[in-house]
């Protein structure tokens, strides 16, 4: 399947390119949300979005109309593209615009597409290419989103962007760069976030644009997909363009479109907000939820839960210690076991190891729901080793060894749990994992499924599969961790069709079993993005444990992501008064709470606590957690100084405040400046572990001068809960 390229330049050069004289607005179209509208025309030779409105905020003007693809190839020829609008195909609907676009040699159809799927927040974008033709082409993939406003040359603006948890958060993780002319800023995500040399940390791919001062109001863009992906954002004196959509590095990438196929661009969300950080937060986070999120999981008053996770015990974990782990853990109120890695036969052998689990999983699964419990459980299921039992994925079996990202030596073997990626784009591979996952799912009993380690690849060696093949003069393979982890020009393709793949199973066991709920790992918060919050229940969203990665990990991405779905694990940690346990057990009670230590090994002082903590947790701070407004009223912590979490449900007129003390010794007091509340209005203030006395503040106050919160030792915790009168 090796195809010749011809640098296009040639045929442009000869002539074959003629472009069509711009024409004015065929059609014209309007969407809204209670947020955003959007203004869309349709020209004879291209659509454009026109302008983006918030509720009270003047128009971002967009100058350029969509660049629709200039060519494709075939056999190795490029061949230059006429779109044509086709009137009497478009559609109009108040929750859907769609202008459909041809090409006639050869034939091709474009649908570009705006939708409507809540009442409020953001609106969304798609373009379709089919082909029609009746023969392959190749497609260079293009932008999803590109924005060019018109901005006066001394506006203020700032980009708000945020990083990916990963191994570690960084030092800085959420970014507020001012935008002066001349900024040019490129942010990139894919399926697990590794270093590129020459690239920063990647981002959760979004990113939000507004004036710093008066009300905050601007706009904000992210992409729902989790193959590789890239925001650009540049500003000249009178111009300020973004460029959302796939990676177009390395390249060149090249899509196939088979006879009949079809190429979807990852659907992108834009919408207008006001508030600055947490204004665009508070109406990006309830949207994902509702828009992106699963309706069942949310119904159910439980989620997010608390989780005691066996990596406590790590590897040597087996089934005299998970049924430990399970009383304890149920006794403490913890409302699922989480069997971690370590429970298996082999990498790609995923049926349980029978000398630590003789007769199997089903039965820690039933212990478990006899404590009340759920049950889930860590698979690494598109991965291969070197097991021979059956129903192993063997590296070596000649089928899988195709389905393989790389070949492996004749020597090589597994990590302890993690082996070599298979990529899903290839049909049969993906229907492998299908049906592996389906198995593993109904035979163990599970409730929830983690998927982790290099899952869905990002590039391939192999010039046979459905993606495009390499460059195999600019191709590296980079050994990683037991991985194979290939850069090249089809990497991006390559991520296209293996993300399509594992949406399609996760959406098929989703069906399957309405209420089995995923973990999206990937070695901790390298696959945090809008797709997976699509697809998945919720994120661990960094591989560091302790209690200032856990904190940093939450303040960065519950700016996008509603709090309930991110998960923090929580690690032993020096803990030498009850106040410490408290803040190590607070850190990651923010969000999705998941205890990966051996309970068993606590105090009793400590069973007490943590008893207590959990009861708290779910009675007071999870419908919080679930339904309020949240604002970072602190920097972002750095584990010497304060740093604090606001929840604000303003239906439910009840709000809570984490506050932490950080390591400092000449700390002992600090203000936190409350947001969200009425300025009028009086506030009770209940202190949950007494650090003071509880009292009545009006919001004014609260807001402006501060609420006061004293701890005489650092590294502890309070917990206020706010009532209005
Ligand atoms: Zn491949």
């Amino acid at each position: 399947m090796k195809r010749v390229r011809v640098p296009g330049a040639l045929l442009l050069a000869a002539g074959l390119c003629v472009p069509w004289p711009r024409a004015a607005a065929e059609t014209g179209a309007t969407l809204s949300t209670r947020d955003t509208t959007v203004r869309l025309a349709a020209m004879a030779d291209a659509p454009r979005l026109v302008s983006l409105t918030g509720q009270h905020s003047p128009a971002w003007k967009n100058q350029a109309a969509e660049t629709l693809p200039p060519w494709v190839e075939r056999e190795g020829r490029r061949l230059a593209l006429h779109w044509r609008l086709v009137p009497g195909a478009t559609i109009e609907e108040p929750q859907h615009v769609a202008f459909v676009y041809e090409t006639y040699r050869p034939r091709l159809q474009l649908t570009w597409e705006w939708f409507v799927r809540a009442p409020f927040g953001p609106v969304e974008h798609t373009i379709t290419i089919r082909n029609r033709s009746g023969v392959e082409l190749w497609l260079p993939v293009f932008d999803s989103l590109r924005l060019d406003w018109q901005v006066p040359g001394a506006a203020r603006l700032r980009n708000l962007y945020i990083e990916k948890g990963a191994g570690a958060p960084t030092n800085q993780g959420t970014h507020l760069d001012q935008v002066p002319a001349g900024y040019a800023w490129t942010g990139w995500s894919s399926t697990f976030a590794h270093p590129v040399p020459s690239r920063p940390r990647e981002i959760i791919p979004f990113e939000a644009v507004f004036a710093p001062a008066g009300s905050a109001e601007g706009w904000f863009a992210g992409i729902e997909f989790s193959g590789r992906t890239r925001i650009a954002l540049q500003r000249t004196a009178t111009e300020l363009t973004s460029d959302l959509g796939l990676d177009p590095q390395p390249g060149p990438v090249l899509t196939r479109l088979i006879p009949g196929g079809a190429f979807t661009a990852p659907r992108v969300f834009l919408g207008a907000f006001r508030g600055g950080p947490d204004g665009a937060g508070n109406q990006l986070r309830p949207w994902v939820r509702r828009v992106l999120g699963s309706p069942r999981t949310w119904a159910n008053p439980e989620y997010p839960y608390t989780v005691n996770n066996s990596w406590g015990i790590g590897m040597s974990i087996n089934d005299a210690t998970a049924r430990r782990m399970i009383a304890d853990a149920s006794a403490l109120g913890f409302e699922m076991f989480h069997l971690d890695a370590g429970w298996f036969r082999g990498v790609g052998d995923w049926y349980p190891d029978p000398e630590k689990f003789p007769n199997g999983l089903a039965p820690i699964a039933e212990d478990a729901h006899r404590h009340g419990m759920r049950f889930g459980l860590w698979v690494d299921w598109s991965q291969a080793g070197i097991d021979t039992e059956p129903g192993a994925l063997n590296v070596h079996n000649p089928t899988v060894r195709d389905w393989l990202v790389a070949d492996v030596g004749p020597n090589w073997k597994p990590q302890a749990f993690k082996g070599q990626t298979i990529d899903l784009g290839v049909p049969a591979a993906r229907d492998y994992a299908a049906r592996e996952v389906e198995r593993i799912v109904t035979s163990d009993h599970l409730n929830m499924l983690e998927h982790d380690g290099y899952l869905v690849a990002q590039g391939c060696t192999r010039a046979d599969h459905p993606h495009a093949p390499p460059d195999p003069a600019h191709m590296q393979v980079e050994h990683y961790d037991g991985e194979d982890i290939v850069l090249s020009s089809n990497s991006t393709d390559v991520s296209y069709h293996a993300v399509e793949a594992y949406y399609n199973i996760y959406e098929h066991l989703r069906r399957a079993h309405p209420d089995l709920l995923f973990e999206i790992c990937n070695d901790g918060g390298r696959m945090v993005d809008f797709g997976s919050a699509a697809h998945g229940d919720y994120f661990s969203i960094t591989d560091s444990y302790d209690p200032v990665s856990n904190r940093r990990a939450f303040y960065d991405a519950s700016h996008v992501l509603p709090p309930a779905m991110l998960e923090t694990y929580v690690d032993m940690w020096p803990t030498p008064h009850p106040a410490n346990f408290l803040y190590e057990l607070r850190s990651g009670m923010m969000g999705w709470l998941s205890v990966m230590q051996d309970t068993n090994g606590w105090t009793p002082e400590q069973h007490q606590a943590a008893r207590r903590a959990l009861s708290l947790y779910k009675t007071q701070l999870r419908p919080l957690i679930r339904d309020a407004e949240l604002y970072h009223i602190s920097v972002r912590p750095d584990g010497i100084h304060w740093d604090g979490i606001e929840y604000w449900d303003s239906s439910r007129r009840r709000g809570v405040i984490f506050a932490f003390r950080g390591s400092s010794t000449d700390e002992p007091r600090h203000r936190f400046l409350l947001a969200g509340l009425s300025p009028g209005k009086s506030y009770r203030l209940h202190f949950e572990d007494g650090s003071s006395k509880d009292a009545t503040a009006n919001g004014q106050q609260l807001m402006q001068k501060g609420l006061p919160v004293v701890l005489p030792q650092p590294l502890t915790s309070e917990l206020i809960f706010l009532t209005e009168n």
